[in-house]
């Protein structure tokens, strides 16, 4: 195999990357600098779009992306290779085919199982590096809501709420978006929105939000959900330590709440809440009224289905308060 340094402009963003290129038997293989597979576009259909001695610049069938190649020998193998393919527009089908080729190379969907097997083998270092650029990508250009009592009233409620689902005690932020939103990420943090304090009705409305958020915690649905994205990526991230995302965290937000981890985090928050001597009503009085509230829709987004939800979750009620009077006041003020 002839393999060798290359600089890819992917088209779609501006940047220039170093990857390593080599020539497979009937592709052009890319992987990033860390070994994880990129692309690879087949042979045939590949379009020479430079060539000079001991270099050469390369594009796939479709799409705007392109390699150069500055190593000799790669270059010259590459060219020769490429040459040797059929070319010309009667070939269609054989780019039609390459295209296929490419796109099924590009994304690897790991099945469920195998998944959440990869999703173990995770190092928590490695989940909370993934953790803190999903936070990042959630966040955006919001700031953080900095109220010293309101915070130290959420911190008081994610001890006891945490002992109750059996997991260490997340670090919970809220940020200032009218946005309903409540979410949990990969290593265990978990980001509210100043939208969603406003949303419910009262403390154990918060309680609610912030247990089905801990049993999202519980479950590992955060990492769980990455590897269903990311696949062989995250397992190489995994084997190697480094948690450089790549496009992996742009997926997190997207996927990780899926039904079965909706139904299974609401499970978890009933539990929760009945080890902490907490009501449910708060949480399903929130559930069947988030459809109505103007905007809800991020948390509609990672949230489905919400009129189906409530009916699972049993009314039961409380048997203390979730927080005085005068930490609720002081949590709704806090951004
Ligand atoms: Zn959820």
């Amino acid at each position: 195999m002839t393999e060798g340094p290359a600089i890819l402009f992917d088209g779609m963003q501006a940047a220039r990357r170093s990857v390593r290129a080599s020539l497979l038997p009937g592709a052009l293989g890319i992987r990033d600098e860390d070994g994880c597979e990129l692309a690879q576009w087949p042979l045939v259909g590949l379009r020479i779009i430079d060539r000079a001695a001991g270099s050469i610049r390369l594009a796939p069938s479709a799409g705007d992306a392109r390699l150069d190649v500055s190593d000799p020998l790669l270059a010259a193998a590459l060219g020769d290779a490429v040459a040797a393919m059929p070319q010309g527009h009667g070939r269609w089908w054989f780019r039609a085919a390459g295209l296929a080729a490419t796109v099924l190379a590009g994304f690897w969907f790991a099945g469920p199982l195998l998944a959440d097997a990869l999703a173990r083998v995770v190092p928590a270092s490695v989940a909370a590096k993934l953790g803190d650029a999903a936070v990042a990508e959630l966040v955006g250009e919001d700031k953080f809501c900095t109220g010293v009592a309101g915070q130290a009233a959420i911190d008081r409620l994610a001890v006891t709420l945490a002992a109750a689902a059996s997991v260490p005690t997340p670090r919970v932020q809220v940020i200032d978006s009218k946005v309903i939103n409540a979410f949990a990420a990969p290593g265990g943090q978990v980001i509210l929105t100043r939208g969603v304090i406003a949303a419910v009705e009262g403390p154990e409305g918060l309680a609610g939000v912030m247990a089905h958020e801990f049993g999202h915690v519980h479950e590992d649905h955060g990492i769980r959900g990455v590897a269903r994205a990311a696949g062989l990526h995250l397992l190489a991230m995994a084997a190697t330590g480094n948690s450089k995302l790549g496009s992996a965290g742009a997926g997190v937000l997207s996927i990780a709440n899926t039904r079965a981890f909706e139904r299974a985090a609401d499970a978890e928050a009933v539990r929760i809440l009945g080890n902490a001597g907490f009501g449910t009503g708060g949480l399903r009085d929130f559930l069947a009224g988030v459809d109505k509230l103007t905007g809800a829709r991020g948390f509609l987004n990672t949230h489905p289905e919400s009129s189906e939800r409530v009916k699972a979750i049993p009314l039961r009620p409380g048997t203390k308060p979730v927080m005085p009077e005068a930490d609720w006041k002081a949590l709704r003020q806090m951004c």
